[in-house]
């Protein structure tokens, strides 16, 4: 019994980590069977094995192997970023090269200004078609979320976001504004609003949308042609004032998009 147990919680470990980081579901496979065979016996010995070699995998093999597969990591420079390190830790921070081109042009319009590019789920290192979770379309390297842009009382660019996560803390639609939230979930699709539970705290409560510095970064990545589309909600497309075909609907089965934009570069 004890030993079923033990496979469970094993597979259970394993599935999680493929989930969360693609290659640690592996990497835990590999710990645990060099652990069997290495006859030295030492305090938390599968956990330290496992964690020497997630973090080599993940800061030297991965990185070198995964252009192979067609993917890189984002560049991180002055002004692109991670909005949550975790996102580099878990490997979801891969892309097509066509996609840090996209970022290095969009960095070039935004010179001169405060904004800083925030990025939140990318892609995994490997395999076309498989998801990054719970993000089924993040799966070729092609798509990418980012953070949206806020600002203080006194109207200054800040670099802060509003959840630790990044995804979560929305900017509801108005009074006076498209509501397509709440069509969506009126119409029974309640995974809309999950994002909410994405948080992992919400901080920097003071802060304001801004809708300078948002518009300023999506017309910045409009002004490449390799950017295939970008989803907005509709309420706050209508807010910024964006024209543009390649700013679309993503539909009631996706999530809400007023706390992320979501950008698709062109192969
Ligand atoms: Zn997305």
């Amino acid at each position: 019994m004890n030993k079923i147990l033990s496979i469970i919680i094993k597979l259970a470990f394993f599935a999680l980590l493929t989930i969360l980081t693609q290659v640690g579901g592996l990497v835990f496979l590999l710990s645990l069977l060099i652990s069997r065979h290495l006859k030295q016996q030492f305090r938390f010995k599968l956990l330290t094995l496992f964690v020497v070699f997630y973090l080599i995998s993940t800061y030297i093999l991965i990185p070198i192997i995964s252009p192979f597969f067609g993917r890189e990591r984002v560049d991180n420079t002055a002004i692109i970023h991670p909005t949550n390190y975790l996102t580099i830790l878990l490997n979801r921070n891969y892309v097509a090269p066509e996609l840090n081109e996209l970022f290095k042009f969009t960095e070039k319009k935004l010179e001169n200004t405060d904004i800083q590019i925030h990025y939140l789920d990318a892609n995994f290192p490997f395999l076309i078609g498989f998801p990054l979770l719970p993000h089924l379309s993040h799966n070729d390297g092609r798509k990418i979320d980012l953070s949206l842009i806020y600002e203080t009382k006194e109207g200054q660019i800040s670099t802060q976001q509003k959840s630790n996560s990044g995804y979560g803390v929305f900017e509801k639609p108005k009074p006076n504004e498209v509501d397509q939230v709440s069509l969506c979930l009126n119409k029974g699709y309640i995974q809309y609003d999950y994002p909410k539970y994405m948080t992992f705290g919400s901080i920097n409560n003071n802060l304001l949308f801004s809708e300078k510095g948002t518009k300023t970064l999506i017309i910045a990545l409009l002004e490449s042609k390799n950017m295939e589309k970008l989803f907005i909600e509709p309420h706050l497309k209508e807010r910024l004032n964006l024209e543009s075909k390649r700013i679309r609907y993503h539909g009631c089965k996706a999530v809400r998009h007023d706390n992320h934009i979501h950008v698709q570069v062109k192969r």
